[in-house]
């Protein structure tokens, strides 16, 4: 099959190439331009496991191309797939959906019958209704529009593209189910289940199953807030209640609140789907303000170690990244966290393994540490924000040895008490016993 993408992102980059993997031939288009030429010459645009050696491979074989010029790339295309970002709006929430609608006008111009249109953009109900008016107000006939929302999470992308639990196509006629058949055969002969549905439910499945796991964290968090005023620990519930199969072990561990491209903007958008449909979504709502409520809390957590003022104080912090294996910044943890030390007086010394470019980006007046040990170096207190793996077999002597207090708080979880104890460490976790 010939495959267009638009726009070359986490996602766009991601699926092209794997798509080009399948023995596909794909095009991907974006309108920035520096990425575009960093990627003809082999540079990266973002941080993902595998990916170069992905895009590499197939760009090599000539399967794999990278075009600023959409009418080039989406020439004698089957499918082309819009993978624009789809942000929240300003003020209100819902997901701003200028970046599709701009690239389906571009489109319009250029795009031939039979042609399918898929968004894998997160886009919410109604928004391929919309695709379709504008291309007919365009004159574009004999198109079908689809909706094949991606559910591959960063840092495991790869893996998660080529193995999905599922795979989801909503789609109004045949052809673009025959298309989109296609194209995923060489998943679902490996058995990942295609689900085919209507375009409005393909839709609505995307915003559900992300406000679900959103859910899934608060829920566990407000747990961990429990646990420590009752001095139980929040490690053995999220365990003793994830191995119930009907509830599962993953997204219960508590932690500095969920973060990330996704769940934020996605939680908004759903509930603003709602609120025009005249329906309300309480436990989404709630979900969101728990959230919101506890990222804004977890920088008074390091201020109550360090006993109630942090002016003056030195902070190692480790983990910028909104979560382990990327370099995403988007709606970090991490960043309500160190304003408000910054704002408090506190100096920061921070150290991520892949994300001081992008981080650069969001903090002025922080330090960039070149490893861990360098960040704990003369700290009064480090917080373990991003639970990278490097992170998770550190020497916590050779830690406090470093440090010039002896403070460890663990947003992650990711050591013992004891552990910490031992090494000369005081140790606050989260949801883990009394405060
Ligand atoms: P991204 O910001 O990394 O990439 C979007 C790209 O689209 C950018 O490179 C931008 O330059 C380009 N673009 C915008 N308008 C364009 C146009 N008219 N023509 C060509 N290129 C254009 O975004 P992302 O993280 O890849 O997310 C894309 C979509 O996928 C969003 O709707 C998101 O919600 C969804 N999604 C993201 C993830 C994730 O983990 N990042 C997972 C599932 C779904």
């Amino acid at each position: 099959m010939r495959i267009a993408m638009i726009g070359t992102g986490y996602v766009g980059l991601v699926s092209g190439a794997c798509f080009a993997d399948f023995g596909h031939q794909v095009c991907c288009i974006d309108k920035d331009e520096a990425k575009i030429d960093g990627l003809n010459n082999g540079k990266m645009p973002i941080w993902e496991p595998g990916l170069e050696a992905l895009v590499k491979s197939n760009a090599e074989r000539g399967r794999l191309s990278f075009t600023k010029d959409l009418v080039e790339g989406v020439k004698g295309a089957e499918a082309v797939f819009i993978a624009v970002g789809t942000p929240a709006r300003r003020g209100d929430g819902h997901a701003d959906l200028t970046f599709v609608f701009q690239a389906v006008r571009e489109l319009a111009k250029v795009i031939t019958p039979g042609t399918v249109v898929v968004t894998k953009s997160t886009v919410p109900v109604g928004t391929g209704d919309e695709i379709e008016k504008i291309l007919r107000a365009e004159g574009v006939t004999e198109v079908s529009v689809a909706s094949n929302p991606e559910f591959l999470r960063e840092g495991a992308a790869i893996a998660d593209f080529k193995h999905p639990d599922r795979i989801v196509v909503g789609a109004e006629d045949q052809q673009a189910q025959e298309v989109l058949r296609e194209i995923y055969r060489p998943l679902f002969l490996n058995r990942a289940p295609i689900l085919i549905t209507g375009r409005r439910t393909a839709e609505l499945t995307k915003y559900a199953a992300n406000a679900f796991l959103a859910v899934k964290i608060s829920f566990i968090n407000e747990i961990a807030d429990l646990c420590e005023a009752v001095d139980a620990d929040v490690q053995d519930v999220a365990r003793g209640i994830g191995l119930d199969n009907r509830i599962g072990p993953k997204f219960l561990h508590a932690g500095p609140g969920y973060g990330g491209s996704c769940f934020p903007k996605d939680t908004l958008a759903l509930l603003q789907t709602a609120t025009a449909a005249g329906i309300d979504q309480r436990i989404v709502r709630t979900t969101v303000e728990v959230n919101d409520d506890r990222k804004a809390a977890m920088a008074d957590r390091v201020v109550r170690a360090l006993g109630g003022n942090v002016g003056g104080k030195r902070v190692g912090v480790l983990g910028l990244a909104f979560k382990p294996n990327t370099d995403d910044m988007r709606d970090a943890p991490s960043i309500p966290l160190i304003t408000k030390l910054l704002e408090q007086g506190a100096e920061v010394s921070a150290f991520d393994p892949v994300a001081r470019e992008q981080a650069e980006k969001v903090f002025n007046g922080i330090t960039f540490a070149p490893d861990a040990y360098a960040a704990a170096n003369e700290a009064d207190a480090l917080v373990i924000v991003t639970e990278w793996d490097e992170f998770r077999a550190l020497d916590l002597d050779k830690l406090a040895g470093v440090m010039r207090g002896k403070v460890l708080v663990d947003l992650r979880n990711v050591y013992g008490r004891d552990e910490a104890e031992e090494a000369g460490l005081t140790y606050f976790g989260v949801g883990r016993g009394a405060a």
